[in-house]
C-alpha cells in the first residue's frame, strides 16, 4: 500500500510508479547479479548491458536516426548553457538565440560569456506569453546554430513546430518536453535534456548530437567539456550517473509498453485539455500563455490575487495537489503534468478549482 499523492512538481518530477516499484524490487540485488545497480562497476558487463538498452530504447521511442550519437552525461541542462557555445561559437562566429521564457535567458546569458550570441527574437514582453511566427525571427544564415527551448517550464509556453533554420544546425533545450510527443530529431543538430522531468532522476543530462557537427568542435576545451569525449567513449569516459541511466532505461520501457510517444502525445493531450478548459471557462482563473503556444506539460495560470493564489497553493497542498505554487520568478499557479503524471489527477485538480472558486469567487 502507497499514499502516494497527485504531485505536480516541475522536476524533479513524478516517476511511473511501476519504475519505482521495479526499481525497490531490485535495489538490493539485481536479478542475476547479487549486488545492487549502485554497487557494480560501470565498465561491468551488467551495467554496459544498461546504458546500452537506454539508449536503444532512446534510439527507439524517438525515431532517432542513425548519423546521430546519444548522450549520457551529467552536471544537468545548466552544463549545457555553457557546452554549447564552448564547443561550437569561435570568436569568429555568433549564435542565435530564441528566447521564450527564463531558461532561453539563462542559456543565452551563459553563451555570451564564450562569444556573440544574439537575440534573433525575445518574447519578454508580456511576461513570455507566447512563441514567435517565423517572420519574427531575425536569423543570421551564417550563425554557428539557433537555440530554441522547446518548452519553457516556468512560463508554460511550448514550440509545436520547429523554426526554420535553412542549414543552420537547430539547438534544443527539451528538457521538460522530451519524450512527451514524437519528435523529428532529423531537423535538429543537437538537442539535450535533463532527465528529471520526463526521464528519470535527477544528474544524468541526455545529448543528441549529430556526428557532422562533431569535427567542428573547437580544440583546446577541457576534456570532460568536449563533446567528443563522450562521443568517441560512448559516455563511461568518466563514471556517468549508473542509477539515473538504470532508472531511465526502466522509464523508456514502460513508454514502450504504453505504446510510445504518439499515445504519450494522446494521453499529455487530454490531460491538458481538462485543465485548460477548466481555465478557460472562467474569469477567475486567466491562463499566461496564449492559447497557440500553450505548454501540454507545464499550465500555467492566475487568480485573481497573489493572496489567493498563495491560499489556492497551500488548501490544494492539503488536499493532496501538491506542486502546484508557481515558479519563484513569476508566482501564480503552475501544475506541472508529465508522462507519468495520471489523468486522475489533473480531474481532482479541476474538482478543486471548481470548489475554491465557489468559496472564493
Ligand atoms: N531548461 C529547462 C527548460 C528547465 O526546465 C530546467 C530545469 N527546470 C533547466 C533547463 C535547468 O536544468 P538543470 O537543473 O538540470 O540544470
Amino acid at each position: 500500500m502507497t499514499e502516494r499523492i497527485f504531485n505536480f512538481s516541475a522536476g524533479p518530477a513524478i516517476l511511473p510508479l511501476p519504475v519505482l516499484e521495479e526499481a525497490q524490487r531490485d535495489l538490493l540485488e539485481l536479478p542475476g547479479v547479487g549486488m545492487s545497480v549502485m554497487e557494480i562497476s560501470h565498465r561491468s558487463k551488467t551495467f554496459d548491458e544498461i546504458i546500452q538498452s537506454a539508449e536503444s530504447r532512446l534510439r527507439d521511442l524517438l525515431k532517432i536516426p542513425a548519423g546521430y550519437d546519444v548522450l549520457f552525461l551529467q552536471g544537468g541542462a545548466s552544463l549545457q548553457f555553457a557546452m554549447v557555445p564552448m564547443n561550437f561559437l569561435s570568436l569568429d562566429s555568433s549564435a542565435d538565440y530564441i528566447i521564450t521564457g527564463s531558461w532561453g535567458k539563462k542559456a543565452i546569458k551563459e553563451a555570451q560569456k564564450f562569444g556573440t550570441a544574439e537575440f534573433a527574437a525575445n518574447m519578454a514582453d508580456g511576461g513570455f506569453t507566447r512563441i514567435p511566427a517565423q517572420d519574427e525571427l531575425q536569423l543570421n544564415p551564417s550563425a554557428a546554430y539557433v537555440h530554441i527551448t522547446a518548452n519553457e517550464t516556468i512560463e508554460g509556453v511550448e514550440w509545436k513546430t520547429e523554426p526554420e533554420t535553412g542549414a543552420v544546425p537547430l539547438v534544443s533545450d527539451a528538457s521538460s518536453n522530451i519524450l512527451s510527443k514524437p519528435l523529428s530529431v532529423q531537423k535538429y543538430g543537437l538537442i539535450y535534456a535533463g532527465a528529471q522531468k520526463n526521464m528519470g532522476p535527477s544528474g544524468v543530462t541526455v545529448v543528441i548530437i549529430r556526428e557532422d557537427l562533431l569535427p567542428r568542435i573547437r580544440d583546446g576545451l577541457a576534456t570532460m567539456l568536449d563533446y567528443r569525449t563522450h562521443a568517441n567513449n560512448k559516455s563511461v569516459y568518466n563514471t556517468p550517473n549508473t542509477w539515473g541511466i538504470y532508472i531511465l532505461n526502466l522509464v523508456c520501457e514502460w513508454l514502450k509498453d504504453k505504446g510510445g510517444l504518439s499515445q504519450m502525445q494522446q494521453e499529455n493531450q487530454e490531460k491538458a485539455k481538462l485543465l485548460y478548459d477548466a481555465i478557460d471557462g472562467t474569469d477567475f482563473y486567466r491562463g499566461h500563455a496564449d492559447p497557440d503556444s500553450r505548454s501540454m506539460m507545464n499550465v500555467t495560470f492566475r487568480l485573481p490575487s497573489e493572496d489567493l493564489e498563495k491560499r489556492f497553493a497551500s488548501e490544494a497542498t492539503a488536499a493532496g495537489l501538491d506542486g502546484l505554487k508557481g515558479h519563484r520568478s513569476v508566482g501564480g499557479i503552475r501544475a506541472s503534468i508529465y508522462n507519468a503524471f495520471p489523468k486522475a489527477g489533473c480531474e481532482a485538480l479541476v474538482e478543486f478549482m471548481r470548489d475554491f472558486e465557489k468559496k472564493n469567487g
